[in-house]
């Protein structure tokens, strides 16, 4: 048996299995679907046939994205997570690298490798912004992926940056996870450039990250061709009818991004001097080593290596984690800096 050389060069992705009670992350969502909705879902499952496929294609799921974004069905892709759809949309085109912005989310080199595709990766400049100077090599780039925001830097990349980089004709790959806490939603765009595919997910704003709910919706010319090589009964069932009636609580899941939006700006202007630019996502980047100060405290949230080691990541959680982190670390940084407020 051989195993291939960059499986063998690969890491697992892990993260720590003992987590203290408080999980701020992940970048979840702390608020839960409501009662309602899972009652009305369970109820209908009662008499649903289990030994059955699913829709072979997820039609309904994907035509209830398209009305709701003002695309065509013929667009969208949906699958076990966002994440599932990033290797899928790698194996799309011809290249031997994958361009990433450093610092960003882990699992576009994870699976760049995976492919024996070379991660290539450019680095954000002062501001996380994607260098002004950056062109993309055409002949030897599969993907760009620009992530906005940016996961874990929390700023959006410019509309001016992801043109240009667009007008090369390089596919991207815009990850807008957390564009609902954003200002900046580039949907628009797809219908403007065939070399654009953007990918969303339930998990973030929708709070149903263990339903493991992704999108991607791509430019007609990338559809038609990744129709071909989209994995068949991506979906399952259950989640399924989830997203379908979570999607027709819009106001509900508006609101909760509100709260989680006017939480996270409390918070950056509470720790402005920690903080390098401004998020627009669910979570906020501080320049703060209370990392073991604060796990041991029974909050987890995200630590980092290497250029990022003295920073930390903190999911926006509710009212009351917020005000129990925000505490701790004003405590942990008048003990360790002469920063105090
Ligand atoms: N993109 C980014 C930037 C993310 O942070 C995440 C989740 N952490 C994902 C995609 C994937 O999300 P999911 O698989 O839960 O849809």
């Amino acid at each position: 048996m051989r195993f291939r050389k960059n499986i063998i060069e690969m890491e697992a992705y892990t993260v720590p299995k003992k987590l203290p009670p408080v999980r701020l992350d992940k970048n979840e969502s702390p608020f839960d679907v409501p009662l309602e909705i899972k009652k009305k879902v369970f109820e209908y499952f009662h008499d649903r046939p289990f030994n059955r496929y699913p829709e072979i294609d997820s039609a309904t799921l994907r035509e209830a994205i398209a009305a709701d974004k003002g695309v065509e069905a013929e667009q969208v892709f949906v699958s076990n997570g966002g994440d599932a759809l990033i290797p899928e949309i790698m194996s799309l085109f011809e290249g031997e690298q994958v361009v990433t912005f450093q610092p960003t989310f882990s699992m576009y080199e994870f699976y760049a490798m995976r492919y024996g595709l070379k991660a290539c990766e450019m680095e954000l400049d002062e501001a996380f912004a994607i260098p002004d100077s950056f062109e993309a090599d055409r002949t030897r780039t599969a993907l760009v992926v620009i992530c906005s925001p940016n996961n874990p830097t929390g700023n959006d990349m410019s509309e001016e940056r992801i043109r240009k980089i667009l007008e090369s004709g390089v596919p991207v790959l815009l990850d807008q996870a957390y564009v609902e806490f954003s200002e900046k939603d580039y949907l628009p765009l797809v219908n403007e450039y065939e070399n654009l595919i953007i990918l969303r997910t339930f998990s973030k704003a929708f709070g149903m990250s263990g339903l493991r709910i992704g999108y991607a919706i791509a430019s007609k010319q990338i559809a038609r061709h990744f129709r071909r090589a989209h994995a068949p009964f991506s979906m399952n069932i259950f989640s399924t009818e989830m997203a379908l009636q979570m999607m027709k609580k819009g106001d509900l899941v508006r609101e909760k991004v509100a709260t989680i939006k006017r939480e996270r700006d409390l918070f950056q202007e509470e720790f402005a001097d920690l903080i390098r630019v401004k998020s627009a996502a669910n979570f906020v980047l501080l320049k703060s080593d209370a990392y073991d100060f604060l796990f041991k405290r029974g909050i987890a949230v995200r630590p980092f290596t290497g250029k990022m080691g003295e920073y930390i990541r903190i999911t926006i959680g509710t009212q009351e984690e917020n005000e129990a982190v925000k505490r701790l670390i004003r405590e942990f940084e008048s003990k360790h800096h002469t920063w105090i407020h």
